[in-house]
């Protein structure tokens, strides 16, 4: 076991941060907190990825995949801003999700346009009454004369309000009955505009979260993905790594958290000395520094197992929830170490504190999470209940 980065891993570390401090980070601060930003920072940014291959990292080579390994792409991923790391995980993660379900004409018409950064892509699942069971599902696609339309409203999507194209869960109403099957529909949105909005939110603010309408919007019979591929290596890397990815996010938050803190204790004075010299200060730091350690390494260890073909849904959501709790508290204790300062806009903490909250919820609550383990250590689903005589 080497807990050392290699020197490809140090390079992914560097040009993460460089992108984030040098690009990304003076863009946000030169638009208003409480507001989304214009769709080109992220267009901007796709490009960016799409020239390290990080657009496709998880596509085979001849698909424009960079062949690139999970826990690399991780070290990468947390370096970036949290808004713009999610809207990258949405669009590379739903382009993963319609080249494993695709069929071969959806996979050369469509995703080529995605792995390039030209167009936004997201993925809708998520309904005002369907969270964290997907069986519940009500979008539905039905006929209306010799055209297909979907119908229905989708809610908290990740890239919604900017994107070019979304990938739709729905119900497949198509024979005129009331759907018993589940189909994935790709809705351009240069072919049949739809509306969306952005939704007011606790965190992530500047980022593009919002809802989308399908009222009797027309969608095309070549764009209905109807393969169910589930369980291949693609969609098994989609479960397994986008929640340790996400987790990320929340270290990032927590280590700029840390660096400030640290930085303030050094300086703050009272009762005739910086409050880095008392012994509880010392401890919180503590606190804060080992938080973020073993987030980091839980995470990392998630990845690493998906890298080595081990990694398990279990693991991720262990590494999720953990990571968000443990990372969600180190924030609180780095704002509580500021005083008044850290509950002020001016000192950031409080951002940071509002961002993380959202990563408990987006790809799965920590109830759902520790049922995904549970159900990995004992064998026994409680998601639905257990089966009878158990
Ligand atoms: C930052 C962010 C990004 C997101 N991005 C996307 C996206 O790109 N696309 C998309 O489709 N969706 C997205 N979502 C939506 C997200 O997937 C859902 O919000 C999430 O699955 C939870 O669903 P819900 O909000 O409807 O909560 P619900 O499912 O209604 O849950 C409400 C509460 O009940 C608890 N609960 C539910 N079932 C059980 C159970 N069996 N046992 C115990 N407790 C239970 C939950 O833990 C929670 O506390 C995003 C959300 C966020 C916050």
């Amino acid at each position: 076991m080497d807990f050392t980065l290699t020197h490809e891993q140090e390079s992914m570390r560097d040009s993460g941060r460089r992108l984030a401090e040098r690009e990304i980070y003076p863009r946000m601060d030169s638009h208003p907190k409480h507001l989304p930003l214009p769709k080109e920072v992220l267009g901007d940014l796709l490009h960016k990825l799409a020239h390290l291959g990080l657009t496709g990292a998880r596509l085979p080579a001849e698909a424009g995949g960079s062949g690139i390994g999970m826990l690399d792409y991780g070290i990468f991923f947390e370096q970036l801003p949290p808004i713009v790391a999610l809207a990258s995980m949405a669009h590379e993660g739903s382009t993963a999700r319609l080249f494993a379900d695709g069929n071969e004409e959806q996979r050369a018409r469509l995703v080529p346009d995605f792995v390039s950064g030209k167009q936004i892509f997201c993925t809708g699942s998520t309904e005002p009454d369907t969270g964290s069971d997907p069986r519940g599902v009500r979008t539905r696609l039905r006929k209306q004369g010799d055209k297909l339309v979907l119908e229905g409203r989708k809610m908290w999507i990740s890239n919604v309000t900017v994107c070019d194209a979304i990938l739709v869960t729905c119900l497949d109403c198509r024979d005129g009955g009331s759907g018993k099957r589940v189909v994935k529909v790709v809705v351009e949105r240069d072919r049949t505009p739809f509306h969306s909005a952005p939704i007011d939110t606790l965190g992530y603010r500047q980022g593009w979260f919002g809802e989308a309408v399908f009222d009797e919007v027309e969608v095309f019979a070549e764009n209905v993905v109807e393969s169910e591929r589930e369980g291949t290596a693609i969609l098994k890397a989609s479960w397994s790594v986008n929640r340790p990815l996400f987790s990320l996010s929340a270290v990032h938050l927590a280590q700029r958290a840390y660096d400030l803190a640290v930085e303030y204790a050094g300086h703050r004075r009272q009762f005739g000395q910086p409050i880095a010299a008392r012994q509880l200060v010392q401890k919180e730091l503590s606190d804060i520094a080992t938080a973020i350690a073993t987030s980091r390494l839980i995470c990392y260890q998630a990845l690493s197992a998906v890298d080595a073909g081990t990694g398990t849904e279990g693991m991720a959501a262990m590494a999720k929830r953990y990571t968000q709790n443990a990372c969600r508290d180190a924030i609180w204790k780095a704002m509580n170490l500021f005083g008044a300062m850290g509950l002020s806009a001016d000192a950031k903490l409080e951002g940071m504190y509002r961002d993380v909250n959202m990563i408990a919820v987006g790809d799965g609550t920590n109830e759902i999470l520790a049922l995904i383990h549970g159900r990995e250590i004992t064998g026994i689903e409680a998601l639905r209940g257990a089966p009878k005589g158990v």
